[in-house]
């Protein structure tokens, strides 16, 4: 893919990739503003055009401290950008520990700041339908926003609601309802995911492959057998609250408004925290927002994007909603694409003197990273590191292959036996070598898992991680 370069903005990173694209960190040289922009192909699948213009038309109508802001978007030939609020805390399944989970404490933290954005969502009429760790961002202060609108349909609209009838989301994670052949209400089925978010949250693991009676693991739940993983790892507070969640009849299932009534929803809440000022957080860039300078397994439309995708129009009016921002200036530039330059070596760019020479800046390629802890440091050279983890990756049975001078793509199958694809890309640093290790397809948790696998084969040539990176 030809990368456009608008003058004054450096694409920095890959922050991550879907099933059209790849999303990347633009950072403004002299403001040194961050925006992560979704660049999609149109032509990599059919009905990528329109599924493109609904994520638009859904994520724009947005405005909500717990769902990534829109910016805009622009269009180049085949190419469409997507521009939008940048999460340097990464991925919410980064935080997940597998067979594990996180403390309650924190998970109960991230649940109710998701509980939040859908419960916004539903008000704007709009159901996600594909809410998982790998689509729940983290911000510099650890705020969970709702991300990927790429399957989000309107269903109400001026009042009227209407019933979903397409299966689609990401099996683990879609309610029962959704895979029978029947017409079922948005909102229950989106409170479920949110469920299943939470199951993953502390029990590191998902419940099941699927929520069918041909799953056995789904009917042991029916069967309130709490005595089995990940039920047994849950404390009983949260346990109950799930159950209230997970109850297969989505008109008997717990609503967002009867949750709140919940003994452990309704514990003690850790708060949204503010955009802090100090120079000594943990944020790298500074956000735009609002017009002010603020500080596993594939979606189901994915695989199928021609069934799932077409067949549920967005009303009329929503395309002429207004988008909710007035951007800064310098974004709109970006936005607009008001000049161009030659297209930049990304990755020299995660060093670039253009960066740290800007004056004010005293952000170190370090600190420009998204937190991440899917990383490893070696004290080899580039390519000695290459040649040892291959050599591990050879061992250990997986496929591999260099996909560029400093990456190396690996492919497997995960425990449910989907494929499962991520990337190692290495950066210099200093003396460095940094190992960032990427999910391109499959589940966040699985990958996790083959992570720290890998991560424990290494330890022969990996070193600790320097202070104040981007790690915790
Ligand atoms: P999929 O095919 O899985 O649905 P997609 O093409 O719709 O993916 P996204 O899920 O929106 O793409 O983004 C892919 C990845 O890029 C995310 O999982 C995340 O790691 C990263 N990413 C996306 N948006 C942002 C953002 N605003 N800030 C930081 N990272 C982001």
């Amino acid at each position: 893919m030809v990368t456009p370069f608008v003058e004054g903005w450096d694409f920095v990173q890959t922050l991550g990739e879907g099933a059209y694209g790849e999303v990347k960190l633009a950072v403004n040289r002299s403001t040194q503003e961050a925006v992560a922009v979704k660049i999609l192909s149109l032509d990599k699948a059919k009905g990528a055009l329109e599924n493109v213009r609904k994520e638009v038309c859904v994520h724009r109508m947005m405005n909500d401290d717990h769902i990534v802001r829109f910016y805009g978007q622009r269009k180049e030939a085949n190419i469409q950008y997507l521009f939008l609020e940048y999460m340097s805390g990464g991925e919410l399944f980064d935080r997940i520990e597998p067979d594990i989970g996180m403390p309650g404490k924190q998970a109960h933290r991230y649940f109710v700041q998701l509980m939040a954005g859908v419960e916004y969502l539903h008000k704007k009429g709009v159901t996600h339908r594909d809410l998982k760790p790998e689509n729940l961002l983290l911000d510099d202060n650890d705020n969970l926003k709702i991300s990927d609108f790429g399957l989000a349909t309107v269903f109400r609209h001026q009042g009227k609601e209407r019933l979903m009838a397409k299966c689609c989301g990401t099996p683990p994670y879609v309610a029962p309802e959704v895979m029978k052949k029947e017409e079922f209400p948005a909102e229950p089925a989106d409170v479920w995911s949110c469920g299943i978010v939470l199951v993953a949250m502390l029990g590191g693991e998902l419940p099941w492959d699927e929520p069918t009676y041909e799953c056995k693991e789904f009917r042991d739940w029916l069967d309130k057998k709490m005595h089995l993983s990940p039920w047994k790892k849950i404390d009983p507070l949260p346990l109950a609250l799930l159950r209230k969640i997970l109850t297969e009849s989505p008109t008997k299932r717990c609503t967002i408004a009867t949750l709140r009534k919940d003994r452990w929803y309704n514990g003690k809440t850790w708060p949204h925290r503010p955009p802090s000022s100090s120079p000594t957080s943990s944020g790298s860039f500074k956000r735009v927002c609002s017009g002010n300078d603020l500080s596993p397994t594939s979606s189901i439309r994915r695989e199928n994007s021609a069934t799932f995708s077409s067949s549920q129009p967005i009303p009329h009016a929503v395309h002429d909603m207004p988008t909710p921002e007035t951007t800064k200036e310098s974004v709109e530039k970006l936005i607009l694409g008001v000049s161009f330059s030659q297209p930049v070596h990304i990755d020299s760019l995660l060093l670039s003197s253009q960066i740290q020479s800007t004056p004010g800046s005293s952000q170190t390629p370090m600190q420009r990273l998204v937190k991440r802890m899917t990383r490893v440091f070696t004290k080899l050279s580039p390519d000695e590191t290459i040649k040892k983890l291959t050599a591990v990756l050879e061992k250990m049975g997986y496929s591999w292959k260099t996909t560029t001078a400093r990456q190396v793509t690996i492919t497997s199958l995960d425990r449910r036996k989907n494929p499962l694809i991520f990337k190692a890309h290495l950066h210099e640093m200093d003396d460095k070598v940094l190992v960032d290790f990427r999910l391109s397809k499959g589940d966040g948790i699985e990958f996790k898992r083959h992570f720290l696998k890998i991560k424990g084969k290494l330890v022969h040539i990996t070193t600790k991680v320097p202070l104040l990176s981007p790690f915790v």
